[in-house]
């Protein structure tokens, strides 16, 4: 055993069981999402020191101060997206590009956007390596969307704001599905799924979360 009292003879298989049963005991049901979440060695988006806590339920520091998510909160974001096979995705704060590539096994193509140009430029490398060629990353202010590309059947924005920014919400397809945590403060929080219906917006309240802040501007990082 290890500190923690994991396993240290573990094989990568046993590995790999034992973060889906993780994902499984907190929520996450549905199939094609862990499906997805098999595929995506979690591994490949965690570098340096914390590399090897990368299959534990927590999220872990990533460069320019940012976190890459707790793997289960991963799963149930992807579960409430709903995303089918057909679908244009837009995800806002690629982070280290793990959301984003789960994604890219469930839908047509995937918009990522974060406002950290390193994170965009190594999460790029990462997607090239796994040979994912459906996502296109780009540096840019996510609060805006993607203007150019829109509508979208799925947005999921995974840095917290005060509201559901109006030009993501006007970016939505109706019949479209956004996830968003929304909170005041760095500790109350709570993720809210938007659907677009023909006459205005839906608003379901799903969980408390906690999520790095949706911050304006462009970052010269
Ligand atoms: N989805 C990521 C985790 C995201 S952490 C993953 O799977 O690893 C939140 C990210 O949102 C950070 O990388 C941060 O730089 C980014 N972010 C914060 N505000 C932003 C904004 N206005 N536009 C784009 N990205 C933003």
């Amino acid at each position: 055993m290890t500190e923690d009292g994991l396993p240290d003879d573990e094989t990568a298989a046993e590995r790999k069981m034992r973060f889906l049963f993780a994902l499984r005991s907190r929520g996450v049901t549905d199939t094609r999402v862990l499906t997805a979440m098999e595929r995506v060695d979690r591994g490949s988006f965690v570098r340096g020191l914390f590399a090897e806590r990368a299959y534990e339920d927590m999220p872990l520091p990533i460069a320019c101060g940012q976190t890459i998510s707790q793997p289960s909160v991963v799963g149930l974001m992807t579960q409430a997206l709903n995303v089918q096979t057909r679908d244009k995705v837009l995800e806002i704060g690629t982070g280290s590009g793990y959301q984003a590539a789960i994604l890219s096994h469930l839908a047509r193509r995937v918009y990522t956007i974060d406002r950290h140009r390193r994170l965009v430029r190594e999460a790029q490398e990462t997607f090239r390596d796994l040979g994912l060629v459906n996502i296109v990353a780009m540096a840019a202010d996510g609060s805006f969307g993607l203007p150019d590309q829109a509508p979208f059947d799925r947005i999921i924005v995974t840095a917290a704001a005060e509201d559901p920014p109006g030009p993501l919400l006007a970016q939505l397809k109706i019949g479209g599905i956004m996830v968003v945590p929304v909170g005041q403060s760095d500790t109350v929080q709570h993720l809210i799924k938007v659907t677009r219906l023909e006459t205005g917006y839906d608003y379901e309240e799903l969980r408390p979360v906690r999520f790095v802040p949706l911050v304006e501007g462009i970052s010269t990082e």
